[in-house]
């Protein structure tokens, strides 16, 4: 062997024992995976895993986890998974992740569990029956649920990292506090008989719940045509007969729901449409409403600014 040869192989000898290093504490290659539905419970989970794990997302900004079909490659995702997490109560239209993850025999987290939930009228025609409204994350008191639901799934996966997992989710918990108040604080300077939210469907009922809103959505609580109510005449005419009789100031688009709709509504009943709200979907990637903290900042400034 030549001497530069023998440098050759000894440099490359190191290089090897560089990776194996890295497998040992875990490289990009060797990371756990969690796989999310929809674009809120992904940043969820990123708030708890921090780059220790590799958080997927089947759902991209801007898609309805209500009409999504899933894809050949949404099961590989899954097939890849350690850990899967769900919003839960149909949001995913007819439960795809749930499916998703039971067919590749994985875990799952359903963020929803333990919510004290809202009804919503199963179906226009049929005020009897009645889902729960899957929408919780509009409640910041409710994404703290989500966080301690996902924080509880992650750690049962892989405990020593408990401290870690839980260091994380105390501060995202304290955001979420934050956020909490700064909502309150926010929509206190829109006079109670204004704060009313008519957007495209009800998704917004646990945000109104918690600070004072009434709401009207003439597509009912989800956007497919096989469950939720869907857009019927009735739901129409009601949501253009409360925004004369309130005398509503402006009403909503919603950044996944097409907005044709509200805007039939808004020239109808004569008014403004105050802006687009992040509903089922958080922002682009590099947009404001990328992460939940930003989508919900984005949504009460367009709210105050628009009802006020
Ligand atoms: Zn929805």
């Amino acid at each position: 062997m030549n001497r530069s040869l023998a440098h050759f192989v000894a440099f490359a000898v190191i290089l090897n024992c560089g990776s194996l290093l890295n497998s040992v504490r875990g490289d990009d290659s060797d990371r756990p995976i969690i796989v999310c539905s929809t674009t809120q419970v992904a940043d969820f989970a990123r708030q708890v895993v921090g780059d220790d794990w590799e958080v997927r997302c089947l759902l991209a900004p801007g898609q309805d986890p209500h009409l999504y079909r899933v894809t050949p490659n949404d099961a590989k995702l899954v097939a890849d998974a350690t850990l899967c997490v769900s919003n839960g109560l149909n949001l995913e239209g007819n439960n795809w992740m749930g499916a998703l993850a039971q067919d590749a025999g994985k875990p799952l987290v359903q963020c929803t569990e333990g919510i004290r939930l809202l009804k919503v009228p199963a179906d226009e025609g049929d005020e009897e029956s009645e889902v729960a409204d899957p929408h919780a994350w509009f409640s910041p008191q409710n994404a703290a649920v989500y966080v301690r639901n996902i924080l509880r799934g992650v750690k049962a996966i892989d405990p020593e990292g408990s401290d870690r997992y839980e260091s994380r989710a105390a501060l995202y918990l304290s955001q979420l506090r934050g956020l909490d108040a700064w909502i309150k604080s926010q929509c206190n300077t829109i006079p109670r008989d204004r704060r009313i939210l008519i957007t495209s469907h009800d998704a917004f009922g646990y945000f109104c719940s918690d600070y004072g809103f009434r709401s009207a959505a003439p597509a009912g609580w989800s956007t497919g045509q096989e469950i939720g109510a869907g857009i019927t005449p009735a739901r129409r005419k009601a949501a253009v007969d409360s925004i004369r009789e309130y005398g509503v100031k402006a009403i909503f688009v919603e950044t996944s729901v097409n907005p044709k709709l509200i805007r039939e509504i808004a020239s109808e009943a004569g008014v403004k449409i105050g802006g687009e709200l992040y509903s089922d979907s958080m922002g682009q990637s590099g947009t404001a409403g990328e992460s939940y903290l930003g989508m919900m900042r984005e949504n009460v400034l367009t709210l105050v600014n628009a009802l006020r």
